[in-house]
């Protein structure tokens, strides 16, 4: 099988990874390139080892994505879940991971396949009113998922409206390819809403994620904007907002997309192969970064 090549493309997460520190840019979306393979050397391994690695917060949201995506798949398929069922998954998911994470299994098995905490790698302590805090915060998230508008409007209309439920895809925006993952977009008459669950507080940079589903259901599948809203659901502690979509936050979001991958390509030695050096990557000059980077252990 021919060797995979590190295309250039952009997600937010990427956006957000570059304005945080350069140099972790560099460990996340270069240096571990192939280290999947063991043939890959020592550095390249670890760094791939580092990419995957989540935190605590990270995983509690994704175990709540998690269960929302299942919910709806199985509805889809005339199979109902309520809180207790997600709850019990949830669970499982947090009981499961932590194992694998305290017990190293990463170090036998697939590195994509098993959890590795940043509090666990690097030895944190950690606090059990944190943990505390943490489930509860699942908890209400979940709670919040199964008594909300969305889930409930979403059974109202039916499976049939449904129009997208977390799967990759992808656009280009000025001809760079933009990666997106929808949480759930449902059709309501001739509206079409894009939902993304969150479960982390309100930031800036959710209204472009959600403005970048607007582009893709304009630029794919011809939707036209003023019949799109996006709709950042705070599971925790439980309110959404609705944003009418209009050309001029579509223009703004393609603008920001466009500024950010001409400064990532800023950076490259040589942007056409996509190849990066990483004396062109310099270490963020705010300590306070460092404290939870995942790159600790191979940044000297
Ligand atoms: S440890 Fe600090 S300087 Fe190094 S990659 Fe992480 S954030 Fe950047």
């Amino acid at each position: 099988m021919a060797d995979l090549k590190n295309e250039f493309s952009w997600s937010v997460s990427r956006d957000k990874t570059f304005e945080r520190c350069k140099r972790q840019y560099y460990y996340q979306y270069y240096a571990k390139w192939g280290g999947w393979d063991n043939r890959a050397d020592k550095f390249t391994k670890k760094c791939y080892l580092l990419s995957n690695m989540t935190n605590l917060i990270m995983w509690m949201g994704s175990i709540v994505h998690n269960v929302a995506e299942r919910t709806l798949k199985y509805y889809r398929y005339n199979k109902e879940w309520n809180l207790s069922d997600g709850e019990k998954y949830a669970w499982e998911q947090w009981k499961s991971g932590w194992q694998q994470s305290i017990k190293k299994f990463w170090k036998f098995g697939r590195i994509k396949d098993n959890i590795n905490l940043f509090e666990h790698y690097y030895n944190k302590e950690i606090d059990a009113n944190r943990i505390r805090e943490l489930q509860i915060r699942m908890d209400t998230c979940l709670k919040n998922f199964y008594q909300g508008e969305i889930w409930k409007r979403a059974r109202e209309v039916s499976p049939m409206q449904w129009r997208a439920l977390e799967e990759l895809q992808e656009l280009d925006v000025d001809s760079y390819k933009v990666w997106i993952k929808i949480d759930f977009g449902y059709q309501d008459g001739n509206l079409l809403r894009l939902c993304d669950w969150k479960t982390g507080v309100a930031k800036q940079v959710d209204l472009l994620q959600l403005y970048c589903y607007a582009l893709f259901v304009v630029d794919r599948w011809k939707w036209l904007p003023q019949n799109i809203e996006v709709v950042p659901v705070y599971l925790y502690p439980g309110e959404k907002e609705v944003i009418k979509i209009d050309d001029e936050k579509l223009a703004i979001a393609r603008e920001m997309i466009k500024t950010s991958c001409e400064a990532m390509l800023s950076y490259l030695d040589d942007p056409v192969e996509n190849i990066a050096n990483i004396e062109r990557f310099p270490k963020t000059p705010d300590d306070t970064k460092c404290q939870d980077c995942f790159f600790q252990d191979v940044c000297d």
